[in-house]
C-alpha cells in the first residue's frame, strides 16, 4: 500500500443483518464504502476479488467461525486491518484474535460512537501507515538521486580535459582526477592519501597549495594562477581557489591544471624573433639617428631661415627615429629578462648609495618640470643587497623616470627606503596624475598605455613597467601600486636582504 484510495473499502462480515446495516450506516457516513458478507467463506470470497484495507470480524457465526476466518485473511495479507466483533462471554476469543494479528475489538452490543471511535482509530493507522511508506519511498528514491549524481560527478571529473586534484587542509590529495597524473607525469604510486609534498617535487606549487588552504588570495577576488616547469619541454598552469565549508570555513584547496606548453613555445618564438629583428634594426637605425644629426647640425650652421621647414621635419625625423631606437632597446632588454640571460652579476650592494645616485641624476630632469624630487636616507643603515647592480638602477630608473613624467609641473615625487623583517621596501611616490583602478592590473602588460587627457601628449613604450616587474621577479622581489586619480602613485618594491 502506497498511496490511501480516496474511498476506503470496508467489509463487514456478520450473520446478524441488524449488525451488518447498523455497521454500513455508521461506516460509510465515515466515507467509506461499505461491502457486507453474512458469512466467514462469502466474506473470503470477496476478499479474493476486492482488496478490502479494513475488514469488521465478527467471530461467532454458523459455519466457518470468526477465528478462522481471521486466520484465512491474515495468510492472504497480514496488512489487513480486522477489526473483531466479539459477544459478551467472548473475551478469551478476542485475545486469541487479538494474538492472530486482529488491530482492535468492539464488544456486541455496541454503541455507535464506540463503533465511530474504533473504526476511526483503525482509519488513522491506515492513514499514517500509507504516509510512512510515502516518505519511506521519497527517501529511497532521494538516496538514488543522489547516488546517481555522485557517480555522473565523479565521471565528469575524470572525463575533464583539464587536470583536478583536491587536498584536504593539512595538505592531504583526496581527488585526483587521470589528466592531473598525467600533467604531472605520475607514474602509479603518488595517489590519494598521499601528502601533497610526496607527490610533488616543485615547492613553488606546494607553497601555492599551502597558502591557497591559509585564505592568502580571499580578499584580492581573482583567481590566483602559478605556472611551473615539469620537464624541459613541458609546463603547467595551476588555478587554485580554496573548499569552503557551509558556515564559510576553509576545508581544503581545489586545483586545476593545464598544459600551457604551445603558448609557452609560441611566446619563446615570439620573442626570439622579436630579439632578432630588433637586433637587426638597432645599428641601421642608430646610424640614421646619428646621420639626420649631423645634416640638421650642418643646416643650423647655415642659418639660413629659408629652409626652416625642412629643418623642422629633419628635427621630427630625428625625434621619432630616437623613440624608435629607445622602443629597441626596451624590447631588447625585456626578451633578455624572459629568455633569462639579462646580465646578472649579482654583488653587495648597498642600496641607499645607488638610489641616491640615481636620485641625483634624474634630479636635473625633474628640475627641467619644476618638480621636487628628493630621497630620505633611511636612518638605519639598510642590510646589504646581493643583486645585478644594472638591473636595480633598471627598476628604480624606470619607477622614478615615470614619476617625473606623469607628474605635472611643480609636482613633488619622494623616494625612501625602509628594512621590513627580511625585506628592503623602496617606495617611488608622487603627486602626479595617478592611475584609474581599472588600468592598475593592466600596467604592467606589455604595451599598454594609459591613454587619457593628461597622458596623451607624454611619449613612450609601454615597456618600461613590464621590464620592471620582469627584474624585481628575477630578483625575487614583487613590485605593487597604490595610486588615487588626481593625487598621485606610489609605487612599492620589496626586495629580498641577503
Ligand atoms: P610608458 O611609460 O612607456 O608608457 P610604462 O610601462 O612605464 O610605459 O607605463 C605604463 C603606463 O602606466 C603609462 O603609460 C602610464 O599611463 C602609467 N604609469 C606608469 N607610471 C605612472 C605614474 N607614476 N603615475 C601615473 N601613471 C603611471
Amino acid at each position: 500500500m502506497n498511496k490511501l484510495p480516496e474511498t476506503i473499502k470496508v467489509l463487514v462480515v456478520d450473520d446478524e443483518q441488524d449488525i451488518r446495516d447498523g455497521c454500513e450506516r455508521i461506516i460509510s457516513r465515515m466515507g467509506c464504502e461499505v461491502h457486507k458478507a453474512p458469512r466467514g467463506d462469502k466474506g473470503l470470497e470477496m476478499l479474493d476479488k476486492t482488496p478490502y484495507l479494513l475488514i469488521l470480524l465478527d467471530m461467532k457465526m454458523p459455519g466457518m467461525d470468526g477465528l478462522e476466518v481471521l486466520e484465512h485473511i491474515m495468510e492472504k495479507n497480514d496488512e489487513i486491518i480486522v477489526i473483531v466483533i466479539t459477544g459478551y462471554a467472548t473475551v478469551e476469543t478476542a485475545i486469541k484474535a487479538m494474538k492472530l494479528g486482529a488491530y482492535d475489538f468492539i464488544p456486541k452490543p455496541f454503541e455507535a460512537d464506540q463503533l465511530r471511535i474504533v473504526v476511526g482509530r483503525a482509519l488513522e493507522k491506515l492513514r499514517l501507515k500509507s504516509e510512512r511508506e510515502k516518505l519511506e519511498a521519497e527517501r529511497k528514491r532521494n538516496l538514488a538521486d543522489l547516488a546517481a549524481e555522485k557517480s555522473r560527478i565523479r565521471t565528469i571529473v575524470e572525463s575533464l580535459p583539464n587536470g583536478v586534484m583536491v587536498t584536504n587542509m593539512d595538505g592531504q590529495v583526496v581527488l585526483m582526477n587521470p589528466t592531473f597524473r598525467q600533467h604531472l607525469e605520475f607514474d602509479g604510486h603518488q595517489g590519494i592519501g598521499n601528502m601533497v609534498n610526496e607527490c610533488i617535487v616543485d615547492e613553488g606549487f606546494c607553497k601555492f597549495i599551502q597558502e591557497i588552504c591559509e585564505g592568502k588570495y580571499m580578499a584580492q577576488n581573482r583567481i590566483p594562477t602559478y605556472e611551473f616547469a615539469i620537464s624541459e619541454d613541458k609546463y603547467l598552469q595551476v588555478q587554485g581557489h580554496p573548499v569552503l565549508g557551509e558556515n564559510g570555513e576553509y576545508l581544503g584547496a581545489v586545483v586545476v591544471t593545464a598544459d600551457i606548453t604551445a603558448i609557452k613555445v609560441l611566446d619563446r618564438l615570439k620573442s626570439e624573433f622579436v630579439a632578432k629583428v630588433s637586433h637587426e634594426l638597432r645599428s641601421p637605425l642608430s646610424t640614421i639617428h646619428e646621420q639626420l644629426a649631423m645634416v640638421i647640425r650642418d643646416f643650423t650652421r647655415q642659418s639660413d631661415t629659408s629652409q626652416d621647414q625642412e629643418l623642422h621635419m629633419l628635427s621630427r625625423a630625428k625625434e621619432k627615429t630616437s623613440g624608435l631606437i629607445s622602443l629597441i632597446g626596451d624590447l631588447l632588454d625585456l626578451s633578455r629578462i624572459e629568455s633569462g640571460t639579462v646580465c646578472q652579476e649579482p654583488r653587495p650592494i648597498q642600496l641607499e648609495d645607488l638610489l641616491e645616485s640615481i636620485v641625483d641624476f634624474l634630479k636635473i630632469k625633474a628640475e627641467s618640470k619644476k618638480q621636487k624630487l628628493t630621497f630620505q636616507r633611511p636612518q638605519e643603515a639598510l642590510p646589504k643587497l646581493t643583486a645585478d647592480p644594472l638591473s636595480l638602477e633598471s627598476i628604480f630608473g624606470n619607477l622614478i623616470t615615470n614619476a617625473i613624467h606623469y607628474t605635472p609641473e611643480n609636482g613633488q615625487i619622494r623616494v625612501e627606503a625602509a628594512k621590513e623583517d627580511h625585506k628592503i621596501r623602496v617606495d617611488v611616490i608622487d603627486t602626479g596624475f595617478g592611475i584609474g583602478e581599472k588600468y592598475v592590473d593592466k600596467i604592467f602588460e606589455r604595451f599598454y598605455r594609459v591613454k587619457d587627457e593628461n597622458t596623451r601628449y607624454i611619449t613612450g613604450t609601454g615597456l618600461g613597467l613590464p621590464i620592471v616587474k620582469g627584474l624585481v621577479d628575477s630578483l625575487d622581489g614583487s613590485i605593487s601600486v597604490k595610486s588615487k586619480p588626481g593625487e598621485g602613485s606610489t609605487f612599492t618594491v620589496y626586495l629580498p636582504a641577503r
